[in-house]
């Protein structure tokens, strides 16, 4: 049994959708579970209609228009000319969203949100679902929420996995055993029968939740590129594919940045041994990168992950005391509540410094409840660069103009904060 995730890039119009359905009908007679992002853009469509209906901003109907004719087209495109029943059906989730964002919301905005973003990838997996049907590829749908379990974290639910893993294997394994399944990447629902989302760009998780509960044998990212690199080909011309890449490597490239799978994804894989494949659904039959092995290609290759919009945030205490264990709980807990995500960190007798995404609301609320104990000193347009297997002798192109303002070395692994 395999799980196949096609991500927003692989559904972003009929054409797209139609390469879908050329890579899944080789699979046909096999076991598969195939999860699908929102279509293209959609996500960034669907979050600025959920703020303008939060507001009660009357632009809520247009932007309501645009994801709809966005869609629309894209089954025109694929029905070309014909008339096929089950895309009408499609038109009633339009209707279910246009109920929802109507008078004013009576729920808070992260909880909002995630009834109306998740949309998104309602009607991506059905307008693929019913296409692949027409076009052969037999397939079933089914609702994700049905199977993933969440808690109340809107926008960022925790997976109840012994509920989750427990449903997924007595409801749904069954089904994809007899017929392959197209269901929603990034939502689950919470006990109070809410959508949750994961977090964004969070499909990916949601296949490895998904293998880990079928006991999948592999799970394949479908992407717009040949695989992993061991740089962003965007900033560095000379990136080359990483052919294998052990879990722990693949945590930390993913965790520090590395855009090309959502970094919660790889444990609950690696906790079943199963392996995952990154493989470009432009060039299906090329081999792509295998997550999971232990001769990694990234033992050799020198790595470089550069994550932007960060800000390094220094504290010093205003009585003089040396930074201490209560002072980092204090600290920590701060963080926690703020949900501020650290991405390097450092400490020494009078201060403590990290790097973090720049969030400016979670960031002035952190720096509002500290400031009374604590000196802050706020930099912000950093960017963090982490470097494996790599040199910072020979990183001098990377670091032209450029100035270290921290700098941390483990073993393979050496991480600048540069301004
Ligand atoms: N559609 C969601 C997003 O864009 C989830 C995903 O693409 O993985 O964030
Ligand atoms: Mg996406």
């Amino acid at each position: 049994m395999r799980v196949f995730k096609f991500g927003g890039a692989s559904v972003k119009n009929a054409e797209a959708i139609r390469n879908v359905g050329t890579i899944l009908n080789a699979f046909g007679g096999e076991e598969v579970l195939v999860v699908v992002s929102a279509m293209g853009k959609t996500t960034n469509a669907l979050e600025a209609l959920a703020l303008a209906y939060f507001q009660n901003n009357q632009d809520k109907y247009t932007k309501f228009k645009e994801v709809k004719s966005f869609h629309d087209e894209i089954i025109k495109d694929l029905l070309n000319g014909k008339s096929v029943r089950a895309y009408d059906d499609i038109e009633n989730l339009f209707i279910e969203l246009e109920c929802e964002i109507e008078g004013k919301p009576q729920i808070g905005f992260d909880q909002v949100y995630d009834q109306i973003v998740s949309y998104g990838e309602i009607f991506s997996s059905r307008i693929l679902s019913t296409y692949l049907n027409e076009a052969g590829v037999k397939n079933r749908w089914m609702d994700a929420q049905n199977f993933i379990i969440t808690d109340n974290t809107y926008r960022e639910g925790k997976v109840n996995w012994n509920r989750t893993s427990h449903l997924i294997g007595s409801k749904l394994l069954p089904i994809v055993k007899k017929q392959m399944v197209v269901t929603q990447g990034f939502i689950g629902k919470n006990q109070d029968n809410f959508t949750v989302t994961l977090g964004r760009e969070g499909s990916d998780y949601s296949a490895a939740i998904f293998a880990y509960g079928l006991n999948a044998a592999s799970v394949t990212i479908w992407k717009d590129v040949a695989g992993v690199m061991n740089a962003d080909p965007k900033l560095f011309p000379d990136a080359i594919k990483i052919e294998t890449i052990s879990y722990p490597k693949a945590i930390e490239m993913a965790y520090y940045g590395a855009t090309v799978i959502h970094p919660k994804t790889i444990q609950p894989l690696q906790s079943k041994n199963i392996p995952l494949f990154v493989k470009s659904f432009v060039d299906p039959s090329a081999a792509g990168t295998t997550v999971g092995v232990e001769n990694e290609t990234i033992k050799q290759l020198p790595t470089i992950i550069k994550k932007g919009k960060q800000v390094l945030l220094s504290f010093s205490t205003k009585d003089f005391s040396f930074i201490a264990e209560e002072n980092l709980s204090k600290l920590f807990s701060v963080f926690a509540s703020f949900k501020i995500r650290i991405n390097v960190m450092q400490s020494s007798a009078i201060s403590f410094s990290v790097c973090v995404d720049d969030e400016e609301d979670k960031i002035e609320g952190m720096r509002n409840e500290v400031k009374q104990e604590y000196d802050i000193s706020i930099v912000k347009g950093v960017e963090l660069l982490t470097l494996i297997n790599f040199e910072k002798e020979n990183a001098t192109q990377l670091l032209n103009g450029k100035q270290i303002i921290l700098e941390q070395k483990t073993q393979n692994t050496l991480q600048l904060v540069i301004k």
